[in-house]
């Protein structure tokens, strides 16, 4: 039986934020901590801006507003509706297609659609916390094989690097990323953006690792086995991720936005309800993403 996840609820979702100007007042507190800053000049003084809300540098004469730079920037719908799009994006299990968004909202599917971009934006992993510990590597193909396409670039696959920290008898964490191929020119900064040097790390026999030992002086490689015997945990993450992406978005676009969603919400299972406070952070710390430059891989 698949245990509940528990997390914010609804209620208690409600019950912070009752509408837009709750909202504003979260993002304003997460934006100037420590009094105001100047996004423009860095100056630390202002009065009072035309709107409610606002505030503008008595330097520069420049009017923020809590979401400007952030995320949230120039969001044409409600804010008290975003902040649902994260909640829903943050807390449910298996995340939340922009369809059933439309519907719960009354917003545009397309328009939940972009949001959602944004917000995936949010979840890319910052490099920080490289996986430790045992760690296993594979690569992977996800989308179909079409039909009649031979001898020809196959564009609805794409070839994905995965790499799983073990824990106890499960897996801790993970990362992915899209790749052109596996070969160790396309696998070295993967490695070096989310493997320690520390790490003990398993893969399989393919050369494309080879190179890599001299900076990872733990990585063994091993005979995978039938079928992957030799790594069932990974494999039934990248099972478990398939299966995932197969039932809310159904082809290769966009793929590593949907890989860092996936990825995210794995590697914060145990945060519970903080995982909200902690999405919305990461919104007010990025960096405005108009929608015109929202990219496609
Ligand atoms: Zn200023």
């Amino acid at each position: 039986m698949e245990k509940k996840y528990d997390s914010l609820t609804i209620f208690e979702f409600q019950e912070q934020f009752p509408d837009n100007d709750s909202c504003q007042n979260y993002l304003a507190e997460m934006k100037w901590p420590d009094g105001f800053k100047c996004e423009k000049c860095g100056h630390n003084r202002y009065c009072g801006g035309k709107l409610a809300h606002t505030r503008q540098c008595t330097k520069c004469k420049y009017q923020a507003t809590p979401t400007s730079g952030t995320l949230f920037h120039k969001v044409k719908f409600p804010l008290l509706k975003a902040f649902y799009i994260v909640f829903y994006m943050g807390t449910s299990k298996k995340g939340i297609a922009s369809t059933e968004l439309s519907r719960k909202l009354g917003l545009r599917q397309k328009t939940c659609w972009l949001f959602q971009q944004k917000v995936m934006k949010a979840m890319a992993s910052s490099g920080k916390y490289p996986l430790i510990g045992k760690v296993e590597v594979d690569e992977t193909v996800v989308g179909q094989q079409e039909e009649g396409v031979v001898g020809r670039q196959n564009n609805r696959k794409k070839q994905v690097v995965l790499a799983i920290e073990k824990k106890g008898k499960g897996v801790g964490r993970m990362y992915a990323r899209v790749i052109n191929n596996a070969g160790s020119k396309q696998l070295k900064p993967f490695f070096r953006d989310h493997i320690s040097t520390e790490a003990t790390i398993k893969t399989d026999k393919w050369r494309g690792y080879m190179p890599l030992k001299k900076q990872y002086p733990n990585l063994l490689q091993i005979d995978s086995g039938k079928k992957g015997k030799n790594f069932p945990d990974l494999h039934r993450t990248i099972m478990m991720f398939k299966a995932w992406l197969r039932g809310i978005h159904h082809s290769v676009d966009n793929l590593q936005a949907y890989l860092d969603q996936y990825c995210y919400r794995f590697n914060r299972s145990q945060m519970k309800g903080a995982i909200f406070d902690n999405l919305l952070a990461r919104m007010v710390e990025h960096n405005p993403c108009p929608y015109n430059i929202i990219c496609m891989y």
